[in-house]
């Protein structure tokens, strides 16, 4: 299935239930613009190397237009397309004034020296510089980017354009970056973990959890449930899954992969060491986190899948076949439209921050996350119980009436 197939799916159940006219329908879902480029660098071995980069804005209606920026080989103009719609939905969930675009360039950065990185993201900025902006889009990390990319990024859009450094969010703290914004995303997750556990009456040292991926997102989502009393009994990334069924220790965890080479979990031995997919079919686990790739949870696996709570820390982690059946079987799924929204949400604090000239302290910024989080999730669970559908479609249905309402409010239709 193409993941734009997917993000489809999910628009037309919600669009089913408010009876959206058709002609609305397809004004929500044809992105503004889509830039493909050539984006070429000269390797370290002077050969020439070209690559092909994207960059899809959805919709602008509530704002400039907000989204990550992906290096990843799999990158292609039909992920990107998702993932910026995707935006429109999450930015407009947790009721940020923007729109929703993605971008991305089809490479693997594990090939990339620095210096190739560097002048890869320079090279594409040099064809992109003219429809990016603090007022039109404003890029952000996603895979594979990270704050340094962010940073050679804005210093060479404002090479064109001139100090202005809300052009792109996700900066190094020291160069107009926000406290907060690199665990945003994984604090977000844990935060709405929180909220759920609550909601449902159970206590948080009964709720153990497993987490596929342990990058930026999955990484702190462990840290902060860690804080929280979750046990993690299981965590995973490219090289396997680390398992202990009274719970791992995270701190050491941590420690590990700060210490090994790319932040990897390969070689942490206070544990049992499973295969890589074993993660998602645990059969212990109560709360189960994919917060890696896209498209993980599929038909063929689905049965296998025992958490009744998930939370997609990744984007797209699972199809709409999966989907319908979890719904079915009674499991609780947050949808990436809300749960990894944290990460988006402080890329909103950073862009105002720089707007102001001013620089919000740690705790203001988690402060501010969490209502803006917990707000999103009451509204999304109200609008659930209201009409007995899943916390995905009522995210979606909240998600269409305010792109709808805006749409309409501008007029010229
Ligand atoms: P990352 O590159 O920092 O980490 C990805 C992790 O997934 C790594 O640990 C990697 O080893 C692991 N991984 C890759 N393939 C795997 C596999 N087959 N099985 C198990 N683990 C695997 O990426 P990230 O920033 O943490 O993003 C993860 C997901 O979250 C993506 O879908 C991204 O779009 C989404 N997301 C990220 C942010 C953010 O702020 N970083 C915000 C919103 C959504």
């Amino acid at each position: 299935m193409r993941s734009s197939e997917a993000v489809q799916y999910f628009f037309d159940q919600a669009a089913e239930l408010l009876e959206l006219s058709l002609e609305m329908r397809q004004m929500l879902l044809m992105p503004k613009r889509e830039v493909s480029v050539q984006v070429s660098i000269e390797r370290d071995n002077g050969k020439l190397a070209q690559f092909v980069g994207y960059r899809v804005q959805h919709n602008d209606s509530r704002g400039p237009m907000k989204g990550g920026l992906r290096y990843h080989h799999e990158v292609d103009l039909d992920e990107v397309r998702s993932l910026a719609s995707l935006m429109t939905w999450k930015t407009a969930i947790v009721d940020l004034p923007y729109g929703g675009a993605k971008g991305g360039i089809g490479v693997d950065p594990r090939t990339l020296s620095m210096r190739e990185k560097e002048h890869l993201t320079r090279a594409f900025v040099d064809q992109i510089q003219d429809i990016v902006g603090p007022d039109r889009d404003i890029p952000a990390p996603d895979m594979g980017t990270d704050f340094r990319v962010m940073s050679w990024f804005r210093h060479q859009w404002e090479k064109y354009h001139g100090f202005n450094p809300a052009v792109i969010t996700g900066k190094p703290v020291e160069e107009y970056g926000s406290r907060g914004r690199e665990e945003a995303t994984g604090r977000g997750v844990g935060i709405l973990a929180n909220k759920l556990v609550r909601r449902l009456g159970k206590k948080t040292e009964d709720c153990a959890v497993a987490i596929q991926g342990f990058g930026n997102v999955g990484s702190h989502a462990a840290k902060f449930l860690h804080e929280s009393q979750f046990p993690i009994v299981a965590v995973s990334d490219v090289s396997g899954t680390y398992y202990n069924p009274d719970g791992l220790n995270i701190p050491d965890v941590l420690r590990h992969t700060l210490q090994s080479p790319h932040g990897s979990l390969e070689g942490y031995s206070h544990c049992e060491k499973l295969p890589g997919s074993t993660l998602l079919e645990l059969e212990d686990v109560e709360i189960l986190i994919p917060a890696a790739l896209g498209g993980v949870i599929t038909a063929e696996n689905v049965d296998q899948i025992h958490a009744p709570i998930i939370i997609e820390g990744a984007n797209g982690p699972i199809y709409p076949v999966a989907d319908k059946q979890l719904h079915e079987r009674g499991i609780i799924v947050i949808p990436d439209v809300l749960a990894n929204a944290g990460g988006v949400t402080v890329s909103y604090f950073e862009w105002v921050q720089n707007r102001q000239h001013y620089r919000w302290p740690l705790d203001r910024v988690r402060r501010e996350l969490e209502h803006v989080l917990v707000a999103a999730f009451d509204s999304v669970w109200e609008i659930s119980q209201q009409h007995q559908v899943s916390l995905r479609t009522a995210a979606f249905m909240i998600a269409i009436q305010r792109v709808q309402r805006a749409t309409e409010l501008a007029g010229g239709m």
